[in-house]
Formats: structure tokens, sequence, C-alpha cells
């Protein structure tokens, strides 16, 4: 555990500083300084050791906004950053390279020409951050703005207070400061951000505040990727292998306290093998906190009151029954892992995506019932999670959309951090992580060269045309 680190006090960023800075990163990026390949080669080895160098602060930090252990942190958002940056380093060449342009795209009668793509960068961004993985959230864009070759002002939730103020020291003091910079603050300054003219607005977030982000983006018409929440879907089949499915949902529900937005919100099982399912669950939570999750120095806590209280009131007002946990302790802002069985898509437990380590567990009398519940409670989750044979798996991903989805596992396809991932409909649009990263903050734009030598086969394009009739 980190000790002995110095972590400033909070400080929102000055409303009035909020202009200057976002003029300054639109002037550094017409210098041009940031198209240069080794500049962004520069910034990202720059940030994989700046990360480094600033990992006990990290630590701690996310210790101390969250309760995240080291291992979590590490595993999660220290290590997964730094691994960001080293794909990027190594990949950046081959994905800013100018893509050449033949059959089939270009077809005969266009074959005198040459045409390519560029990897232009949009220009300058803002980042957006959400308070559950607040480093992680804040530099894996920016790892894709910096590749991209484009400029950047990040702001950090404010309900992580700790870790905004790490990542200000550490992106301010060891990235190019005309390039990017931190603004904090919350609702105030992200509107007087908002108000300032962007390349390019990231968002991380809710979906009620993903809507505003939204609104005020299309007064300019700024390109925005929109990376939000939604209530996710697991099913369980009778052919799934029960002990495994309550193991891997148990881990997609206690991890970083359950405040993922990936984790499952409710749990559509068979309810044949619904008893067998909730017996698993409680294996599972015995293996992962054998002295109970209060006791255990593994399970982040909720990020502040208000969210416990939010978390609370859906436990108070359930009309399901609790099978699984139930404790809470406000003093601690700990919520222990908890299940209950839902009967009814109105109940409390339901109605809202849960953000916390409380899920629903919703019997059905078969897949058809599952799918039908699912697409009416959310037609666009960010994620789904399918414990079936092979068949039922193809037809749940069949009959309904999401962001991604993980078949046999809880969220998978969000934890490895070079594939690309991102929401659909009220869950978000654009994608990030990997290649994706690189091109979310690029334009593509494509360029044709005309040779000079062509002009005689291509001059019947000319006026007039009276002589040129095409007869077919
Ligand atoms: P939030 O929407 O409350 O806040 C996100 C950011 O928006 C913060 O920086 C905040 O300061 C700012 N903000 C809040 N209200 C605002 C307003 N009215 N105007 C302008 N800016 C405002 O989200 P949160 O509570 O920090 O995070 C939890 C949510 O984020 C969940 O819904 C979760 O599903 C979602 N999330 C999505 C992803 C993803 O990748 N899709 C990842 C993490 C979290």
């Amino acid at each position: 555990m980190a000790t002995n680190v110095t972590i400033a006090p909070y400080a929102a960023t000055p409303a009035e500083l909020i202009p200057a800075i976002a003029s300054n990163t639109r002037a550094t990026f017409r210098t041009n300084k940031t198209k240069s390949i080794p500049w962004r080669l520069t910034q990202l080895r720059k940030l994989y050791w700046a990360v480094t160098d600033y990992t006990p602060q990290l630590t701690a930090a996310l210790l101390s906004d969250l309760h995240k252990t080291d291992y979590e942190a590490t595993l999660t958002e220290i290590d997964w950053v730094r691994n960001d940056c080293l794909f990027m380093i190594q990949h950046l060449e081959k994905f800013a390279a100018d893509e050449k342009l033949g059959s089939p795209h270009v077809p005969a009668t266009f074959s005198v020409m040459s045409f390519r793509i560029r990897k232009d960068p949009l220009g300058a961004a803002l980042i957006i951050g959400p308070y559950n993985y607040p480093v992680q959230i804040i530099l894996s864009p920016l790892i894709g703005a910096i590749a991209a070759g484009c400029t950047a002002v990040m702001k950090p939730s404010e309900h992580t207070p700790a870790c905004a103020m790490v990542l200000k020291e550490l992106i301010e003091t060891r990235l190019d400061k005309n390039a990017f910079a931190v603004v904090n603050g919350g609702i105030a300054e992200t509107t007087k951000l908002m108000e300032e003219r962007w390349d390019k607005v990231f968002f991380t977030g809710s979906t009620a505040v993903g809507k505003i982000i939204a609104k005020k983006a299309a007064e300019t018409l700024t390109p925005v990727c929109l990376e939000l929440g939604g209530r996710n879907p697991a099913f369980i089949t009778k052919h799934a292998n029960l002990q495994l499915a309550a193991r891997r949902l148990m881990w997609g529900k206690t991890l970083c306290s359950g405040q993922v937005c990936m984790s499952q919100n409710y749990i559509l099982v068979d309810s044949e093998v619904v008893d067998s399912f909730i017996e698993f669950l409680k294996v599972a939570y015995k293996e992962m906190f054998p002295n109970g999750a209060k006791a255990s120095p593994d399970l982040a806590r909720i990020v502040n009151k208000r969210h416990f209280l939010r978390i609370k009131k859906m436990l108070d007002d359930t009309k399901g029954k609790i099978v699984m946990g139930g404790q809470m302790d406000e003093s601690e802002l700990f919520i222990e892992p908890t299940a209950v069985v839902v009967s009814s898509k109105e109940d409390s437990m339901m109605a809202e995506e849960s953000f916390g380590p409380v899920f629903s567990i919703y019997p059905v009398h078969s897949l058809d019932q599952a799918i039908n519940l699912a697409n009416s409670i959310d037609r666009t989750p960010l994620a789904l999670f399918s414990f079936g044979n092979k068949k039922e798996n193809e037809r749940v991903l069949n009959e309904m959309t999401s962001g991604g989805a993980t078949l046999n596992d809880a969220y998978f396809h969000g934890s490895c951090n070079t594939v690309p991932f991102g929401g659909v409909g009220e869950s978000g649009s654009g994608s990030y992580r990997g290649q994706a990263s690189f091109d979310c903050f690029t334009h593509r734009r494509t360029v044709a060269t005309t040779p000079n030598w062509a002009e005689s086969l291509i001059r019947v394009r000319y006026m007039p045309y009276q002589w040129k009739q095409l007869k077919f």
C-alpha cells in the first residue's frame, strides 16, 4: 500500500481561466507540431513514465477516493493505462500511415488517378470523465488523442478529488503543457468548457448528462464520442455451467463494488435452475470474501453518500426477496454484494442502472420470455452476458442489441484494453481502445491526385457538352 505521498487538496479551476486554457490548446494545434509522429511518440513515452513514476500517488488517490486496493488499482487503472501506452507506441506509425486505395474501392475508370486516405488529427479535444475509473477513463482517451495528433483538455470527475489532483499534476508537469491541460471542477466548470469550441468531445458518464453534452455539442456540430450507461442483462439458461456463471457474475458485481458501467444489472435465470444458481452465488461470495465482504480489504466502497443513499433506496423499496447480502453501513459507505429475487420489471431494483454491488435475479420460464423482457427494459444496453449453449447464446446476440457482449463470462469484452469498446443507442455512440482510440480522434481524409500526363484521357469531362452525348 502506498504511504508517504502528498496529494494536493482539491481545487476547482477558476472559471475565468477556462477560455484561455481552451484557446491555448487550439493555438498549439494550429502550430502543427502535434502532427509530427516523433512528437506524438515522445508524448506517449512521457505519459508512460509519468504514470510509472506517479504510481504511488495514483494508488493512494484511488484508495482515498474509492477504497480501491493496490491490486485492483494496478490491474484496472494504472497498468491498464501503461499497457495502453505501450500498445499505442508500438503501433502508432502503422495506424498513422496513409492508406492507399485501389481495387475494389477505385473502379477502372478512375485508375489513372491515385486515391489515399490521410489520417488527420481532428484538432483540440475535450475529454470529460466519470468517477468510477477516474484514472483509466481520463488517460485512455488521452492516449488516443495524443496518438492521433490532437491537443486535449481533460475534466476528471469532481467525485474523485484525489485522483483529479494527481492527474492534473501528472499531466501538466510531464506532458507538453501547451498541448495538454486539466480543468478540475463539476457542473459549472464542465458547462463553461462546453461553451468553448472543440473539434471533438469525448464524454464518459451517465446517459442523462450525455444528452446535455450531445445537445450542446450539436449547436456547433462538434463530433462527440459518448460512452454512457444502461441496464445490462445477463441470461442464464438451464444449459449454463451454473457454478462458473455464479462465480464470474459475482466478480462482475464486486470489482469496484459494482460501480462499473458494464456490470449486469439483472439476471434472467431459467426458473428450473434458479435455486441452484442462487446456491452457487452464495458459494462464490464465500470463496471471494471468506470473512464477509465488510471485513475484506478487497471490496471498494461506494464513492459518496449520495450514491450510497441512491443504492440503499433501491434495496429499501424493493418488493423482491433478498437472497444474498443486504448489509449496509453508511459510516463506511459500505454496501454488501446483494442479490434480490424480483418478479416485476417495475421493481425499484430494476427501474434504473444499479451502479453498485446489487442486482436482481428474475426467474423466467423460457428464453423467449427472457429476450422479450430484456428488450422491453432497455433496447440498447451497454453490455449483455449470455450463459447458455452455443445456439442459445447466438439467439441472444441475434435478438438483442447491445454495445458489446460477453458469452459465458462477466464483462470480458470490456476487460481487454486493445479491442474496441463502446455503446449503441442510449448507451452511447463511437468507440475507443486499441486502434479505435486512434480512429476516434482522427479524420479520415480522402485525397485524390491527378497526374498531368492523364489530361488527354480525362479531358472528356470539360464543357461544352453538346458534342459529347453519352450513348447507351
Ligand atoms: P455523470 O454523468 O454524473 O458525470 C460524468 C461527468 O460529467 C463528470 O465529469 C461530471 O462533472 C460531469 N457532469 C455531471 N453533470 C453535468 C451536467 N449537468 N452538465 C455538464 N457536466 C456534468 O457520471 P458519473 O456518475 O460520474 O459516472 C457514472 C455513469 O457513467 C454511469 O451511468 C455509468 O454507466 C457511466 N459510465 C460509462 C462508461 C462507459 O464506458 N460507457 C464508463 C464509466 C461510467
